[in-house]
């Protein structure tokens, strides 16, 4: 049926584009038999719509049924973004709807003072073990990359959040500073007069509760200097959110103390335990 509508389409572009007298004849003949088959779709689209109705009864019917017997209920859907990738491309892209700064679409942020890691590296090992730590928690997850070797810009992030309709997008960072003996974490999220949100509406009172939530049980669980939350507009990805969003530093990588703690299985397992019981915390307060 699509491929027979298809033909038909294709003539009717064919005698529309065609050269000579008889594109005229030609196209009325395709427009006749495209208006029959109008009337085809419709009576399709009709019983489509019946099975579609069949099809969800039934699933509720199911639903119900699995539901008396214990199917764990999503605690809600989470898209983790680890910052950056492997790859730099400064192709220009805004930082918000309407925007005219603009920034690269891929970085690869900073580095270990200490390890030499680069920063994608160590935000993709921590947001894939917080994914299987909230995973277990009873969330389902959405990465916004799961490999080094991409480039996902900061609106294509947000995006997918977007898609996700996400409780919370949470973004994976570490910092740098030029001083070595700058420590601590922080978390930012968009100030109540971003510029950007007149057609994105994302709710600044619950990005600003997330980023508190995730910052003190972050705080609690590695016990490092608490730098607090910035409200910034010029973060791209927090930008095009219209979901509650949270940018994360969890550490300076210029401090040679805390990029080599960050190194470890242990300390890195604090990190995500301080994560996760931070959108745990702010799941419960927005319920
Ligand atoms: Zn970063």
């Amino acid at each position: 049926m699509k491929r027979l509508l298809l033909c038909l389409n294709l003539i009717a572009l064919l005698a529309l584009f065609g050269c000579g007298d008889e594109s005229t004849t030609t196209t009325t003949a395709a427009v006749t038999e495209a208006t029959e088959q109008t009337t085809e779709v419709t009576t399709e689209v009709t019983s489509e719509t019946e099975e579609t109705t069949a099809a969800t009864t039934e699933e509720t019917t199911e639903a119900t049924t699995e539901a008396t017997t214990e199917e764990p209920k999503i605690k809600g859907v989470v898209v983790i973004d680890p910052g950056h990738q492997g790859h730099t491309d400064k192709t220009p892209e805004p930082i918000g709807p309407g925007a005219k700064k603009t920034i690269g679409i891929a970085g690869v942020g900073t580095c270990g003072v200490s390890t030499k890691t680069p920063e994608y590296e160590l935000t993709l090992e921590l947001s894939l073990k917080l994914r299987d730590e909230l995973t277990a928690r009873g969330y389902q997850v959405i990465m916004t990359r799961e490999s080094n070797d991409v480039k996902v810009s900061c609106k294509t992030r947000a995006e997918i959040a977007n898609d996700a309709n996400a409780d919370a997008f949470i973004r994976i960072h570490a910092n740098g500073s030029e001083n070595k003996k700058v420590k601590g974490c922080m978390t930012a999220c968009i100030s109540s007069k971003n510029p950007y949100q007149d057609e994105i509406h994302q709710d600044y009172e619950k990005s600003r509760l997330l980023s508190e939530k995730v910052l003190n049980s972050l705080v609690d669980s590695i016990h490092t200097k608490r730098e607090g939350i910035f409200e910034r507009d010029d973060l791209s990805g927090n930008n095009w959110a219209k979901v509650p969003t949270t940018l994360v530093e969890v550490g300076y990588m210029t401090n040679p103390e805390e990029d080599e703690l960050m190194a470890t299985d242990e300390y890195q397992k604090k990190i995500v335990d301080g994560l996760a019981n931070g959108i745990d915390s702010y799941i419960e307060a927005v319920e």
